[in-house]
């Protein structure tokens, strides 16, 4: 792995508008990042191929976009009402807030830890519920009518999802009574998850509006085990294929006591960041705690009958679950390298080119001369019609392009020039190796794709 820090990777973010700070005019706003247009369409190429493998290449999933609010009755029954919190200490003598078990030297008890800030005494812990709480309605003190839920004042009070499974256990009936699917079966969802972090940090790592890509898995009670070891396959596959390096993954079996509140058992496939070993994603077998909990609450029926004369019986769930924001920032860390090309330095983001934001850039070797503008503008418009993700560029001298386009990621760059005019043929250049070679305008397009 090349010398990556966290300083290197957000000045790159910025400087060529991959990820900027939230609200950023304003002095930003702690935890939240807005993607720029280069990080936009790499987060769209990360969401598409993972929706590919998971949804649409498959016959036993089903894909959903619910809504971000929902009942507050959801997030009482999912548990999370009580349950989704975590430790707080605040520092008694600059009131600084931090999470417990993120604090100090872990192995000490709190009462010998020190504010890292002041080194003031910790108070007591309490638990912090990470839930965002929103009204719903115009006078929220007074009508209840805009929620179903009905009855006290309390009920206009409403979440904003933690995560994106609840959505999924809402919407089980629906899928069933629509589709009629066999156990196992998939049920798929990426969106936006909002979580009030202690301490949000480690640029897009920890952030208080996130993005998830989460399956929840149906299968029969007893064939929970064979489904989690296939998921656990399915998660090396997806970061295999995305591009993260998989040496830099480690497996962590989260122990009794430990796990979310939902969960008999988790693991957490870690990365190593520059900032320390930390989870990147998780794989949960929620049991029956969501559909039978979703089921007590709404009196909904949460079972399936499979087979004819069979009892009706609640499926179990393997869920894994993919950070977006956490994807790329492995991502990044994975592609950045620094290297020598023709005796100079270099930085490039080695992406894979099915997630890079720009597949191809081209390039009229001088912008000055018009006849080589209007044939790079031709052979743009022809390679922006097959692959999209396509990048005109003419500041600057060729070299300066080239490293522009490196430090992006662009695994090809095309540069028409004199020779074009005569011949019809380009110079596409290499981004890991530097190579150019001569290719025909007509190959082009089906290389480039
Ligand atoms: P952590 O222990 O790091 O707080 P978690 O165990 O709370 O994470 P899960 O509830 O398992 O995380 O969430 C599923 C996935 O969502 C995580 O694996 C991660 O990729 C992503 N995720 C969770 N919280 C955040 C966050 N605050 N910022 C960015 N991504 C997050």
């Amino acid at each position: 792995m090349a010398d990556v820090t966290m300083e290197k990777l957000v000045s790159l973010c910025k400087r060529r508008g991959f990820i900027y700070p939230g609200s950023e005019i304003y002095g930003g706003l702690s935890g939240t990042w807005d993607y720029g247009p280069l990080g936009v369409e790499l987060k769209n190429n990360i969401k598409a191929l993972w929706w590919k493998m998971f949804v649409q290449e498959r016959e036993d999933m089903y894909g959903v976009d619910a809504a971000i609010l929902m009942n507050p009755k959801v997030w009482e029954a999912s548990g999370h009402v009580t349950g989704f919190a975590d430790p707080l200490v605040e520092c008694k003598k600059c009131k600084r807030r931090y999470r417990a078990d993120q604090v100090g030297d872990l192995s000490t008890p709190l009462e010998a830890r020190k504010c890292p800030e002041c080194g003031g005494a910790f108070g007591d812990v309490r638990q912090f519920n990470m839930m965002f709480k929103t009204q719903i309605g115009a006078t929220p003190a007074r009508t209840t009518d805009n929620v179903q839920s009905g009855g006290d004042d309390a009920s206009a009070t409403t979440y904003l999802r933690p995560e994106t499974a609840g959505g999924i256990f809402v919407n089980f009936k629906n899928v069933v009574d629509s589709f009629h699917p066999k156990l196992p079966f998939g049920i798929a969802q990426i969106g936006k998850a909002f979580r009030n972090e202690i301490a949000p940090r480690d640029f897009i790592f920890r952030v208080r509006e996130l993005e998830q890509m989460e399956v929840e898995y149906f299968v029969y009670p007893d064939e929970w085990k064979g489904a989690f070891e296939a998921w656990r396959k399915e998660v090396y596959r997806y970061i295999d294929a995305v591009g993260i390096s998989k040496d830099l993954v480690h497996e962590l079996e989260v122990p009794d006591g430990e796990r979310a509140h939902y969960s008999k058992r988790t693991i957490d496939f870690e990365f190593d960041w520059p900032f320390g070993r930390k989870e990147l994603y998780g794989l949960a077998y929620r049991t029956d705690f969501d559909l039978s909990a979703h089921a007590k609450a709404s009196g909904a029926g949460l079972t399936m009958t499979d087979e004819e004369g069979k009892e009706p019986l609640t499926p179990h769930v393997v869920e894994p679950s993919f950070g977006v924001d956490r994807t790329i920032l492995a991502l990044l860390i994975s592609a950045y390298t620094e290297d020598q090309l023709g005796g100079e330095p270099r930085t490039y983001l080695k992406f894979n080119p099915a997630v890079a934001p720009v597949k191809a850039a081209v390039f009229p070797l001088l912008k000055n001369k018009p006849q080589l503008v209007e044939k790079a503008r031709e052979v743009y418009a022809l390679i922006k019609k097959a692959v999209p993700q396509t990048m005109w560029d003419d500041n600057g001298n060729i070299g300066k392009r080239y490293r522009r386009q490196d430090e992006i990621g662009t695994p090809h760059c095309i540069t028409i020039d004199f020779q074009t005019l005569e011949d019809d043929t380009v110079t596409l250049r290499n981004r890991d190796t530097g190579e150019q070679k001569r290719i025909s305008i007509d190959e082009l397009a089906s290389h480039v794709a």
